[in-house]
């Protein structure tokens, strides 16, 4: 295994503060998944394409808060925006012309969304997406893919990432809880199938497809690095979702707005009947949204007709906050236009050519990947499609690329193996070739 290096030396200001944000908050981060060893770099403000910590040093940043930023931070056309929002208010729970300006460009992207919904975060979408799905269909079980991670709310937290030994056979998983305080009962309503295998869908729907609400899935699975769908698995689920009556839901929270305008939906074409969307679609401000067919969204609009709560709640004092709605529709409208299309795809492309061309050299045993804005290195020659493939991924290599690549002024991607790259509108060509020339520096010292 290489040699894994620290940052110690360079971040004592880090270090120090870590030590006393322990005593504040559990593990001194904020959610769980940024506690890492020794500890994180702390960071004191970022702009364009860098951030920069509390001891000064610098670095590229495409690691972008989970590639939420695909604007970059501080993109003056947004910041100037919220400005102007906050000193008109930043929060009423009325209506404004806002709604329209921020649902308009998500409607017109997808054709699957004819209606939309705000929300605060991946989580709340995918958890209002999946009620809804339940209470269109009358019926209450999901199926999954083992390994995707939908979320922090109770069901996301089964299988999505479980320990082999619990997780039981490829073909039959059994639903594994990853946290203490999920109820016993949550797992029950959980499918599990594996992605890449339509067959393994088409299983549990022959065998339980009267109970079955909703078929959920990221259209390319980007918390295992990066796995896409083979040719024919997003048709098929399509077909199946319409053979059984079943709701499909396109998990988009990483996907949405960035494998293409239109996401995972529009990249790959096909269209699920329900998005769940957040991260790139604000621009760096909370927010998240889920959308689709008009049928299944009056679902959440019976409520109030009927007088009685007959639809799916949807409620939310945050939802659709004039500051996270001016920042979707700016985000849309204005930043991510066809040009800063043309540039993230063409600069994400000479990066993993510039990975490419570095593994090739040192002879790494590497595969990079590259989707979109998105990419990223796995440490291994053997294809991964599943979850099952996970096992072949060396992830303590990978932890010594990370830490080395910090050290060389480059955060790569978040902190493990199972996150990948984003390239921001605000990144340059010389900013790509540097990150390149930092991972070739660091290869030879990896292979030597
Ligand atoms: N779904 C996917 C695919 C995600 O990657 C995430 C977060 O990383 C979520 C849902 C949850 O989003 P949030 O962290 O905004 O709650």
């Amino acid at each position: 295994a290489a040699e894994c290096e620290r940052y110690e030396e360079r971040t004592p200001e880090s270090a120090a503060m870590a030590e006393d944000l322990r005593e504040l908050v559990p593990a001194g981060v904020c959610s769980t998944f940024r506690a890492y060893d020794p500890y994180p770099v702390h960071a004191a403000r970022a702009e364009g394409g860098s951030i920069y910590d509390v001891d000064g040093n610098e670095y590229l940043d495409f690691a972008l808060n989970n590639g939420t930023q695909l604007v970059g931070h501080t993109h003056p056309t947004l910041e100037e925006a919220a400005v102007d929002q906050i000193e008109r208010g930043t929060l009423y729970t009325r209506p404004t012309d806002l709604i329209e300006f921020a649902a308009r460009p998500l409607i017109d992207r997808w054709d699957a969304i004819e209606q939309v919904r705000f929300t605060n975060s991946g989580t709340e979408s995918i958890m209002h997406a999946t009620r809804l799905a339940r209470a269109y269909t009358g019926r209450e079980k999901i199926i999954r893919m083992e390994g995707a991670y939908h979320g922090a709310h109770d069901p996301a937290l089964v299988s999505k990432m479980p320990p082999l030994e619990q997780a039981g056979p490829e073909r039959d998983p059994r639903p594994v809880r990853e946290s203490r305080g999920v109820p016993d009962s949550v797992p029950e309503d959980i499918l599990l199938a594996q992605y890449n295998d339509a067959e393994s869908v088409e299983r549990l729907l022959r065998d339980h497809g009267a109970e079955v609400a909703a078929v959920l899935v990221e259209p390319a699975c980007l918390n295992l690095g990066l796995v896409e769908p083979e040719d024919g698995f997003l048709e098929r689920l399509r077909e199946l979702a319409d053979e059984y009556n079943v709701v499909l839901i396109f998990d988009e929270v990483k996907t949405g707005v960035k494998l293409a305008p239109g996401g995972g939906a529009e990249y790959y074409g096909v269209q699920p009947d329900l998005v769940a969307l957040a991260k790139a679609i604000g621009g760096g401000y909370p927010v998240g949204a889920f959308g689709g067919r008009r049928e299944i969204m009056d679902c959440i609009a019976a409520d109030l007709n009927e007088g009685v709560a007959t639809g799916a709640a949807h409620y939310g004092t945050y939802n659709g906050n004039p500051l996270a709605l001016r920042a979707v529709g700016v985000t849309l409208r204005e930043i991510l236009t066809e040009d800063a299309y043309d540039h993230v795809t063409t600069l994400a492309d000479r990066l993993a050519d510039g990975y490419r061309d570095v593994i090739a050299d040192t002879g790494l045993e590497a595969t990079v990947k590259s989707v979109g804005s998105q990419g990223m290195v796995h440490f291994t020659d053997e294809p991964i499609r599943t979850f099952r493939d996970w096992g072949h991924v060396d992830e303590e290599f990978h932890e010594a690329y990370w830490f080395g690549m910090v050290n060389r002024g480059v955060i790569p991607h978040p902190h493990d193996a199972s996150q990948q790259w984003t390239v921001s509108v605000q990144h340059t060509a010389e900013e790509i070739d540097a990150h390149v020339d930092a991972f070739a520096d660091l290869a030879t010292h990896l292979t030597a």
